[in-house]
């Protein structure tokens, strides 16, 4: 990551904190961490002030975090917060923004309790999470790549489904060929659900053998340096019948439908109604039961969420999914989904697999 790109970013929350009224703000939740300094340990916080940051982690991360960051990094023992906490102090720093949604209880009450008398903890939520909704060219080609990862992965392990595996054995099989195509990890957990456990949208995979004659459902995303992809294609072991092919170019349409109305100055709520009244066509909105998409980036949700009552307008460099699925308890369900970048013009999908209901 190039430090002027991280050190614009620290700027940018810099410059709101006296219009907010504050003297300095804490960032503690480790992605916002990131973002702001390029250390990506898992104990860090980062104090930024009008005239600079500064980096708080523990011993272990004393090399890394300066190989990583632009920032200056104080490395102490026991708890980060408290160290912080005496910066403050040093600095007269009165009023103190943390970061109240990401905060645990024990940091808050950490803050809470080691603050001088006359200085005060203000909310300061969203901050690093907004700027982080645009995302710069390095970014995007960061996704890009993830993307491509994640559907390579998942031709490779496809093609490697053999009678008798089961959820989790297919499951496995994917991570380990993202691995091997230069993903760090998962992004999230990956979802294999086949027959009617496809009707569980957050389905884990089980021990259960894939049959023949039945839907089956991969909902999966790589993370690679750091980015995450999301992706989910919709299988058949063997020859679809005309109900289900009909119900997957249902949600396909309402898919396209959604990914056609993604383009700058549209709320994302919008993109959400658009993809329902597709499904309300064919009288399956009451079976689409979740959100429609959501923005990610370092971490797998982020804002936006594509739902009824997300207003924030879309922007160029937004990355975002679209994801419409029909549940139906006891027999299944299908769901399609992409990771698109908002462009100037309209939208560009970063998924490269194909969208057809794959037989096997
Ligand atoms: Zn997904
Ligand atoms: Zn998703």
């Amino acid at each position: 990551m190039a430090g002027d790109e991280l050190s614009q970013r620290r700027s940018k929350i810099a410059s709101q904190l006296r219009p907010q009224r504050l003297d300095c703000l804490i960032v503690t939740a480790a992605p916002n961490v990131r973002y702001l300094s390029g250390f990506t340990g898992s104990n860090g916080a980062l104090l930024i002030g009008d005239s600079g940051a500064l980096l708080f982690t523990d011993p272990r991360y004393e090399i890394q975090a300066a190989e990583e960051s632009d920032c200056r990094v104080r490395v102490v023992r026991g708890p980060l917060l408290r160290k912080v906490l005496d910066a403050i102090r040093r600095k007269r720093f009165r009023r103190i923004g943390f970061e109240r949604g990401r905060a645990s209880f024990g940091e808050y009450a950490t803050l809470h309790e080691g603050l001088d008398l006359g200085s005060t903890l203000e909310p300061a939520d969203g901050w690093v999470e907004r700027l982080r909704m645009v995302k710069s060219p390095g970014e995007i080609e960061a996704i890009r790549r993830s993307a491509h990862t994640n559907s390579r992965a998942f031709e490779r392990a496809v093609r490697r489904i053999r009678q008798g595996m089961t959820e989790s054995d297919l499951a496995a099989e994917i991570e380990y060929q993202m691995r091997r195509l230069g993903a760090q990890k998962p992004a999230f957990e990956t979802i294999v659900a086949s027959g009617a456990r496809t009707a569980l949208p957050h389905a884990q995979p089980t021990s259960e053998p894939i049959r023949p004659n039945r839907l089956l459902l991969v909902d999966m995303g790589a993370s690679r340096d750091g980015y995450a992809s999301d992706m989910t294609r919709m299988l058949y072991t063997g020859r679809p019948g005309r109900s289900v092919k009909e119900l997957y170019r249902a949600v396909l349409e309402a898919q396209l439908a959604g990914i056609a109305a993604v383009r700058p100055g549209v709320r994302a709520g919008d993109v959400d109604r658009r993809v329902r009244r597709e499904l309300r066509a064919s009288g399956l909105d009451r079976a689409f039961s979740h959100s429609t998409g959501h923005g990610l980036g370092l971490e797998i949700h982020e804002a936006p969420r594509l739902g009824r009552k997300d207003k924030t307008r879309l922007e160029a460099g937004m990355v975002i999914t679209v994801e419409p699925g029909v549940y139906m308890e006891g027999s299944g369900g299908i769901r399609i989904e992409d990771t698109v970048v908002v462009t100037a013009g309209g939208c560009e999908v970063l998924t490269p697999t194909p969208k057809k209901l794959l037989e096997i």
